[in-house]
């Protein structure tokens, strides 16, 4: 996908900013602007209470009705209208916004309490209806970045996660288009509190890197990012079983970091495995290679993460991927050695996540010498930092 058709996509969040038509993107042309995204916080509302810090306008079709600053608005859903103000709305979609298109990045918006940046649409669904934050993507970023990094993290690394959440943010847009928005707050997406997720610190590693992302061929890159890679990210092909040119294994200052153990009891490995129609009868033996951190094998990637372990049981044999074991049995990663001892299976591992991109806790370790771009280059091979607005 290119970027003219990521800017492009919505028409309606285009129009709203009041800049360029799909594939009139320049670098040159984008002064000032920047993309809205809109976030689902709630579904399956009747009835939300809203108040804003500015004046502003709810607007319904051609309708506006004006919005005092700091007072409850309470809007409901009823009979297949909106209510608001004692008058109903006819429509299913009210859009909350700015009086003043001038101060619209300042506006902040209370709902049921809690502060988010940017107006709100009201979208209804079924007998109900979706609550969609409007939100410019920096002001959006602001409220994801303490919530994916802590804080208290050297200043180079939050600033790769700032890249690497906007870029996830941006290619990601319209991931919930059927839902009628961008992106959900949750770890689906990228968590996103809004205002009382801020910190300064955060704050500042997205206006440092203010609308920088990160390009392969001037296409944005799936940004992906995980905890702790153990000791070497992970080639994509043997995560997701596609080949991705820039999510490429990449070495670590320290290895066999995040240790972590695992016991099952022999009886329950083998259900969970028949459950999963992997029916070996009882269990006698698992291979597996021992594990070296960056040392390949015939059954272990580019990293060491396990490719395919055998079972061997009573009545038959089955190889069990990587990936299934992580997902069967709740591992924090896939880079593991597995071991056999009386009634009970250990398992040992390291790191934390799938592996692929990013390391966060390998960019904390980077940031005491490396600057933020090259921790990027480092974990996103061949890609490039580029502003987009
Ligand atoms: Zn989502």
């Amino acid at each position: 996908m290119n970027l003219g058709k990521i800017i492009g996509r919505s028409a309606l969040v285009l129009s709203a900013v009041g800049l360029m038509t799909l594939g009139e993107f320049s670098l040159a042309q984008a002064a000032g602007w920047q993309p809205t995204l809109k976030v689902g916080l709630l579904q399956g509302l009747k009835t939300v209470t809203l108040s804003v810090n500015q004046p502003c306008f709810l607007t319904v079709g051609k309708k506006k009705l004006a919005v005092t600053a700091g007072k409850d608005l309470v809007i409901t859903r009823q009979g297949g209208n909106f209510q608001a103000q004692g008058k109903s709305l006819p429509g299913d979609k009210l859009e909350l916004v700015s009086q003043d298109e001038k101060k619209a990045a300042a506006l902040i918006t209370k709902i049921n309490g809690q502060s988010y940046r940017g107006g709100v649409e009201l979208a209804a669904k079924g007998q109900g209806f979706t609550l969609i934050n409007l939100a410019l993507t920096e002001e959006y970023l602001k409220g994801v970045l303490p919530k994916e990094m802590p804080p208290s993290w050297p200043a180079e690394a939050l600033k790769t996660q700032a890249v690497a959440a906007r870029t996830f943010a941006l290619k990601n847009r319209g991931r919930h288009a059927a839902e009628g928005f961008d992106l959900c707050p949750t770890t689906h997406c990228q968590v996103y509190e809004g205002l009382g997720a801020e910190y300064p610190q955060s704050d500042k590693a997205a206006s440092d890197t203010k609308g920088e992302v990160l390009v392969y061929k001037d296409a944005l890159i799936e940004a992906t990012f995980h905890t702790d890679s153990g000791g070497m990210t992970e080639n994509s092909e043997d995560v997701w079983g596609s080949f991705s040119p820039y999510l490429r294994a990449a070495e670590e200052v320290e290895t066999n970091t995040h240790p972590w153990e695992k016991t099952i009891g022999l009886n329950e490995f083998g259900q969970k495995l028949a459950a999963k129609g992997l029916k070996v009868g009882s269990v006698k033996k698992i291979n597996l290679s021992k594990l070296r951190v960056g040392h390949k094998d015939t059954d272990r990637s580019a990293s060491g993460r396990v490719k395919e372990l055998t079972v061997v049981g009573g009545s038959g044999t089955a190889k069990v991927s990587g990936n299934d074991m992580r997902s069967l049995f709740g591992l924090k990663s896939t880079l593991f050695d597995i071991e056999l001892k009386g009634d009970k299976v250990i398992i040992k591992g390291y790191g934390w996540g799938h592996g692929l991109g990013m390391s966060q806790w390998g960019a904390k370790a980077y940031a005491a010498k490396k600057n933020y771009r090259e921790i990027l280059a480092h974990y996103y091979e061949g890609t490039n930092l580029k502003e987009l607005y």
